[in-house]
């Protein structure tokens, strides 16, 4: 670990909802520092505080105290504009329920990030699109839309969007929740080779064992603390 970047820090991050009585400390003084290259899991049961810390990290939500840390530089959550820049080229986010847009097709789904960000031309877009369709084992469904993919060909699609822009980190809160065994293996086993392939790091949250095996590093949540 000693020579890699550190992508992310956390310093003393906590996040509370509500107040007095009714205050639930989501995240309790959690300190974290991810490095390019990580494979890291977020482990710890319903409640533990995994999607908070996960949708800080995505600027989701803001910390209530403590700071994050980018390649270096402190976020400041309040400006909208950077976190939405950030969001578009330095992080992916894979979500549980795959929000793919019906009435895209696959790759069309890919290129989303690409119509937005906007630096690329239809030919670039169309080249990148079929590059990742490849790297997730998609390339025959180019043209199918979401109510035709199985579940695991949806998250791939997911991530194959997460990773389009070049993102330094990939994001996913429970990316294998709605899938079975078989598919939640494959796809872990394609997160990992993808890791791999690229200086990506990859943080995602689970309570399930089968995927935990497949991390490089292991964090556990328990009441908002890492334990
Ligand atoms: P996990 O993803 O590990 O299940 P969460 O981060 O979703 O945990 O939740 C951590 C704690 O924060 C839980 O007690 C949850 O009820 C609480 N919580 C999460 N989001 C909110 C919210 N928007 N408002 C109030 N409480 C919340
Ligand atoms: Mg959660």
């Amino acid at each position: 670990m000693k020579n890699k970047k550190i992508i992310i820090e956390m310093k003393n991050v906590c996040r509370h909802y509500g107040k007095e009585h009714s205050l639930v400390k989501a995240l309790d003084n959690v300190s974290l520092q991810v490095h390019e290259k990580s494979f890291l899991t977020i482990s710890g049961p319903s409640g533990s505080g995994k999607s908070t810390l996960l949708n800080i990290l995505g600027f989701l939500i803001n910390p209530t105290e403590g700071e994050v840390f980018f390649e270096g530089e402190k976020m400041e959550y309040h400006d909208y504009d950077e976190m939405a820049d950030f969001r578009l080229n330095k992080i992916g986010i894979v979500f549980q329920s795959f929000n793919l847009i019906p009435v895209l097709n696959a790759k069309e789904n890919i290129q989303v990030p690409l119509m937005i960000k906007k630096d690329m031309n239809d030919n670039e877009k169309d080249k990148r699109a079929d590059e990742l369709l490849e790297a997730v084992g998609l390339s025959k469904q180019a043209r199918q839309y979401p109510t035709q993919l199985s579940g695991g060909e949806k998250q791939r699609v997911a991530i194959a969007r997460a990773l389009v822009c070049n993102p330094s980190v990939i994001l996913a809160d429970e990316p294998t929740a709605n899938l079975d065994t078989k598919n939640t293996e494959d796809i872990l086993k394609m997160m990992r080779e993808l890791n791999e392939k690229s200086d990506t790091a990859f943080i995602f949250s689970t309570h399930d064992s089968r995927v935990i095996k497949y991390a490089k590093e292991k964090v556990q949540l328990r009441d908002g603390k890492i334990v």
